[in-house]
């Protein structure tokens, strides 16, 4: 990009949104298609064509030579397959370029090859894309060339989703309905549309490619086994909010304008808080289109790294002993005329609308707080939550001074008669602007905090998609304000219903709130007092997907039917088993291969140093003493490595996919921590020239 063009220049360059619509089709074609956009009309497949001759026109001029299908199935990543616009050449050799609309609305992967959890048998391998027309195609630029990417959802034969996108699009619907249902109580006729927002802060970590490729386990596995801290680690606080490096500095710049020409609105960036970890958030958008948005981040960050010698670890805990990275999903609720179902405004006490609302989120969050910390399993997560860098594996709900206060009143008197006021921020120095504080403060360290007229989901995996938890939110609101309206809508006496419901949900549910530290021991107990429950592994928050309670209201809403949450626990034991089963070999193979040669060779060393120095009269004590410790150790890591070649073996003989995950948790995770203890004892002693890989501080601190 020259310096001189700014970003409205090339944001969204290279998608197809509503202004190139206007531009490329027809005005009756453009009026039917947005109708379709706004949820106001199925697709008319005689229009498709038109659409579809007018997106190749775009797409080919913006020098586009394939079109893809792309989706996101349930392997954790996005999936296309490239298809050019060319035709068979026909009799003198040239050819045309075609994308017909069936090549727009519809595809056919092989889709044998993607989880399913047992909903297809391999020999069924028809499976569908179906284009989303309400997450608009984009054009990516990469060495492949400039590609037109058609967002789409993915489902089998029968209709069952096998993806991410379709229960989203199908918990977006349920939540509008029984939201517009709530506003209506309220006497709200003008809301057509209630439209779930969301944004999605992304962390990650930047090391240098030719380090990278030094290590087996970040190649295989995405996270180091081993590796001993350097003597510096995060204790100074120094990187979190410093000035980025020239190098980061530039990564930046390339991501933010790649992501603006895919219309991707990537807004803030700074240094996290671990060395070498970085944070990119967005401006919010439509939670479908944010979670497209969030993948194309991904993939971004990924490929510019790629392209500038760098690897962008998405892993939750690449690293122990700093920081991991996560993902926070802010989350709100939004009608097309501007009104956020969170916003308390001004007088809070007197909204009563917000404050069933909110009573509605605080039921739904405790009545499926099991569901919500499931949302965000994932293997690699589990080194992160509960682990004082995130939040506990226990659900809980921020909500603040003024909210807490309110409920306060609500319980003791029956009603809220005023709301705490904000107040100025005086800083005690003149030349400084005094302004006026938020009414609330922060808490860092809540997995589901309110924060002024949204709420921030904390705890979600930073390599994972953000639509199961979205998937999540929403429907556990939908089913919270359905069953609110079930009694409110039947009441004779509306305030009295109303007052009566805000007192029940709030002495109910109000045991979901907490406001203190979260990342404290003390909190662990309480929570157990309170009957909250703690899932500290994906293992154990799995079964979440399948209680009666999941699948009744999940049915009731029709985002998910009962196989297809069975097929999504099934996955995700498969997931976890395969993960932890390549880690394991990736420890034995690097233990086998590396490690213990180079420490084997260094004792070697060690020993002809000894020889020599006693031929030549001295005592050669410290290399004595070194010797021995380095032996003992590695006598423990040769120890260690035969037990967790011996477990891993075992696993796969467990038929059943629930049965082995329990295995590989309670016996190859022990003995893979088992194994790193004396390894990374070995490197803190042997020379750093015979050491087989770069170690921490090669790689977090010299990027
Ligand atoms: P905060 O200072 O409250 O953390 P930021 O402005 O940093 O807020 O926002 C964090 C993320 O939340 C951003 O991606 C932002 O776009 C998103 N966000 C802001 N307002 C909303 C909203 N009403 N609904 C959903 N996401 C929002
Ligand atoms: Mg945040």
């Amino acid at each position: 990009m020259e310096n001189k063009q700014s970003i409205m220049d090339i944001f969204g360059m290279n998608v197809f949104n509503d202004k190139v619509m206007r531009q490329y089709l027809p005005k009756n074609i453009y009026y039917e298609l947005r109708k379709t956009i706004d949820g106001r009309k199925e697709l008319d497949p005689a229009i498709a064509d038109v659409i579809a001759a007018a997106i190749r026109k775009w797409a080919i001029e913006k020098g586009a030579t394939h079109y893809t299908h792309w989706f996101q199935p349930l392997t954790g990543f996005t999936a296309e397959k490239h298809d050019s616009f060319l035709t068979p050449p026909r009799e003198d050799g040239s050819v045309l370029m075609e994308f017909s609309g069936k090549d727009l609305i519809k595809g056919e992967p092989d889709a044998s090859s993607f989880p399913s959890g047992g909903l297809r048998a391999t020999f069924e391998a028809r499976g569908y894309t179906t284009w989303d027309c309400t997450s608009p195609a984009f054009i990516r630029e990469d060495a492949a060339g400039a590609i037109l990417c058609i967002p789409t959802a993915f489902c089998s034969f029968t209709g069952e989703a096998l993806d991410q996108k379709t229960p989203l699009l199908r918990s977006m619907a349920a939540v509008e309905e029984q939201a517009l249902r709530l506003l209506r109580l309220f006497g709200n006729t003008t809301s057509r549309k209630v439209i779930p927002s969301v944004g999605a802060e992304q962390e990650y970590f930047l090391i240098d490619r030719e380090k990278y490729l030094q290590r087996k386990d970040l190649i295989y596995t995405g996270r180091t086994l081993f590796g001993a801290m350097p003597p510096k680690g995060q204790e100074l606080d120094d990187h979190y909010f410093g000035t980025l490096r020239q190098r980061i500095g530039a990564y930046m710049r390339q991501v933010n304008e790649e992501l603006w020409k895919m219309g991707v609105p990537a807004k803030t960036q700074h240094n996290e808080v671990a060395p070498a970890q970085h944070e990119l958030a967005p401006i919010y958008a439509e939670a479908n289109v944010a979670a497209d948005h969030n993948q194309i981040m991904m993939q971004t960050l990924k490929r510019v790294a790629a392209q500038q010698g760098l690897v962008c670890l998405l892993h939750e805990k690449p690293f122990a002993g700093v920081n991991g990275s996560g993902k926070h999903n802010n989350w709100s609720l939004t009608t097309d005329d501007g009104i956020n179902l969170f916003d308390p405004g001004k007088r809070p006490h007197e909204n009563r609308q917000f404050l069933l609302v909110l009573a509605c989120i605080l039921k739904a969050v405790d009545t499926h707080a099991d569901l919500l910390r499931e949302s965000a399993a994932n293997v690699g997560n589990d080194h992160r939550l509960g682990a004082h860098e995130a939040p506990p594996a226990i659900i809980s709900v921020f909500l603040g001074e003024q909210l807490d206060d309110l409920i306060d009143q609500i319980l003791s008197t029956g009603d809220a008669t005023h709301s705490l006021k904000s107040h100025h921020l005086y800083t005690g120095v003149k030349t400084l602007p005094d302004f006026m504080k938020d009414a609330t403060d922060r808490n860092r360290t809540s997995p589901f905090a309110f924060t002024g007229n949204k709420f921030e989901f904390r705890m979600v995996g930073s390599r994972d998609s953000i639509a199961h938890s979205t998937v999540v939110m929403n429907t556990i609101a939908a089913e919270a304000f359905a069953d609110a309206c079930d009694i409110l809508e039947k009441a004779d006496d509306f305030e009295t219903a109303l007052h009566d419901l805000l007192i029940q949900y709030f002495s109910e549910h109000r045991k979901i709130v907490f406001s203190g530290n979260g990342y404290s021991e003390e909190w662990v107990a309480e929570a157990v007092r309170r009957g909250l429950p703690n899932l500290p592994s994906m293992v154990d928050a799995i079964p979440a997907l399948v209680t009666d309670k999941s699948i009744t209201m999940f049915e009731r809403f029709h985002v998910f039917d009962e196989a297809e949450l069975r097929s999504r626990a099934e996955i995700q034991y498969e997931t976890y088993n395969k993960a932890i089963n390549i880690e394991a070999l990736t420890m034995i193979d690097m233990t086998v291969k590396q490690i213990l040669p180079a420490v084997i060779g260094y004792t070697g060393t060690l020993s002809s140093i000894i020889q020599s120095v006693k031929a030549a009269g001295a005592t050669p004590a410290v290399q004595s003493e070194l010797l021995r410790d380095i032996s003992a150790l590695l006598n423990e890591a040769n120890g260690a490595v035969r037990i967790l070649k011996k477990v891993t073996a075992e696993a796969p003989t467990i038929e059943d996919n629930e049965t082995r995950a329990h295995f590989y948790h309670d016996y190859v995770l022990p003995a893979m921590e088992a194994l790193r203890r004396p390894v990374d004892r070995l490197e803190m002693l042997v020379d750093k020239e015979v050491w087989p890989m770069p170690s921490y501080g090669d790689l977090i601190f010299e990027v």
